[in-house]
């Protein structure tokens, strides 16, 4: 595998975007930080520095909060639910002419395999926020029949309004860059919120494009703001602010802890969080083999792992587990792991070299446990944060490997030899996460009883983790707070004013 080998010229518009001086965009315009850092852009395929960007401090998060609450009030708040749909429809439109651009910037900071990233900007980035577009003039309150204050029948009226919670302070993760940051724009703009979004520091760079993007289809000034920095400066002021009315958080369990407690100890301000993920994949020996096979390979491997909704858990029944074990190994032969450039990679670098060590840590602890390597297990590469598909056999539930999000390319099989769907439920039920999962038979009762006692946000029937704008999407227990996608994607950045009029 030669990382850097085949690959394409980049257009002129990613080789320019590079080139520039990357600071903060604050009120409209990309302004010096206030202070002196900045942070190195490394392509994870190449360990290459693509670029530098500066470094956002706690002050500079008080200017964008600033330009936020003033573009609360201004010519947004002027813009009729409709004028503001057809601003987000130009911004998809946007979205859809810069596709190479972004694609090619997603690919260099992230790694992922260029069709993947072609196609999460047209289905999460533009087809997003044709979604949420929709959504602007259908913002709804209520008429409620009753007579308070004393009123007689008839003598009054009670009406509720939906109003834009405020000023947004959004923070993502790297793992899907480009889709986390339009989760989070998309609802925000259609409630009629201004939103300061904080990338994560690994991958910042399609979050920054979509800003100049943003700025062209019309958002006005200080509606949309980027702040880079580090999640313990910048991170924790968003979460701390007096003045922000809502944090949107994705990333890990522990870091959505903090934020909650510093909004708690502050304005407290409303709090979702989309956080880690071990969801199961459950087995039955009458499952189509030919689609239940790709299926796990994609569950499991999809962005190297590096996914939240990975079906990392593999529970199988014992009289089809050889056969599934067998099949998943054939099929990640044509897994080739490589440079996200190259035309045929499916499994492109981890995120980071801390990230890679972190998952051979794993993988040397499911050794260590008694799990049995099937395939995979090796770091690969001589450039590049390369780690195999690899998959484990004879997994027990207590095992490290089966308990903890690992965020990376290892698949956990364990078996189950019972159609008791107590016991199957308890066994996919057996960890402090629960945000995706599916069941895989034919027998249509047996599923949707199943489905019905798996304690997660999402769980599919003879698919994967469905993913589209329209389907809510997030955690039970340890995975988080609140959901995003949907219409109750949006309800997190609304609030309800009851008004009563006494005739
Ligand atoms: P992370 O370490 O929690 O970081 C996420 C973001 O939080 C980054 O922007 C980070 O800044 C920032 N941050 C760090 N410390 C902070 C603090 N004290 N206060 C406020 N913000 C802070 O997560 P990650 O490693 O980037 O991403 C992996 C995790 O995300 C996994 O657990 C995965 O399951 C989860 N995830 C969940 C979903 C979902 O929808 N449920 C989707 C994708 C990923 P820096 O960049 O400076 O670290
Ligand atoms: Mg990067």
């Amino acid at each position: 595998m030669n990382a850097a080998a085949n690959q394409p010229a980049l257009s002129q518009a990613t080789l320019d975007f590079l080139a520039r001086e990357h600071k903060l965009f604050i009120n409209g315009a990309w302004i010096q930080s206030s202070g002196p850092e900045t942070i190195d852009i490394i392509n994870p395929s190449t360990e290459e520095v693509i670029t530098k960007i500066q470094a956002g401090t706690r002050a500079d998060i008080d200017k964008a909060v600033v330009a936020a609450q003033s573009a609360l009030k201004g010519e947004w708040a002027a813009l009729s639910s409709r004028q503001r749909g057809k601003v987000l429809l130009r911004f998809a439109d946007l979205i859809d002419e810069n596709l190479q651009t972004l694609a090619e910037l997603e690919v260099l900071d992230n790694g992922q395999p260029l069709m993947i990233a072609q196609y999460t900007v047209a289905g999460f980035g533009a087809d997003f926020v044709r979604y949420y577009a929709g959504w602007c003039d259908k913002i709804e309150g209520a008429t409620i029949p009753v007579s308070p204050a004393e009123a007689p029948a008839g003598g009054s009226l009670t009406y509720t309004k939906r109003e834009p919670i405020g000023v947004v302070g959004a923070i993502i993760p790297w793992n899907a860059p480009i889709a986390m940051a339009i989760l989070k724009i998309a609802p925000s703009l259609a409630a009629g919120c201004t939103i300061i979004l904080k990338p994560a520091e690994l991958a910042p760079l399609t979050s920054m494009k979509l800003a100049d993007i943003a700025k062209e289809a019309g958002v006005p000034d200080g509606v949309f703001n980027v702040v880079n920095g580090t999640g313990p400066e910048v991170g924790a002021a968003l979460s701390e602010h007096m003045n922000i009315q809502k944090v949107s958080f994705t990333g890990s369990t522990g870091v959505g802890q903090t934020i909650a407690k510093a909004a708690a100890g502050s304005n407290l301000k409303k709090v979702t969080l989309e956080l880690g993920g071990k969801s199961p994949v459950v087995v039955f020996p009458d499952a189509n083999m030919e689609k239940v096979i790709p299926s796990i390979c994609r569950a499991a491997f999809f962005l190297q792992g590096q996914n939240c909704m990975a079906g990392t858990r593999l529970l199988v029944h014992k009289d089809v587990a050889d056969a599934v074990i067998e099949g998943v190994v054939a099929a990640l032969a044509f897994w080739k792991v490589g440079d996200g450039f190259q035309p045929d990679t499916l499994i492109g670098p981890l995120i980071s070299a801390t990230q890679r060590d972190r998952v051979m840590s794993f993988i040397e602890a499911g050794k260590a446990e008694g799990a049995r390597l099937v395939t995979g297990g090796n770091a690969v590469g001589e450039k590049g944060y390369f780690v195999e598909p690899t998959v484990f056999a004879d997994c027990k539930p207590d095992m490290t490997i089966v308990q903890e999000e690992i965020f990376g390319p290892v698949l956990s099989v364990l078996t189950f030899d019972t159609y008791d769907l107590d016991e199957i439920a308890q066994l996919a039920n057996d960890n402090v996460y629960g945000l995706s999962g599916s069941v895989w038979t034919q027998d249509i009762s047996r599923a949707h009883k199943l489905v019905s006692m798996i304690d997660s946000g999402q769980v599919s029937i003879n698919c994967h983790a469905a993913v589209d704008p329209a389907i809510p999407f997030g955690g039970n227990k340890m995975s988080g707070w609140g959901r995003e996608f949907g219409k109750e994607g949006l309800e997190p950045f609304l609030k309800t004013k009851a008004t009563t009029v006494v005739f």
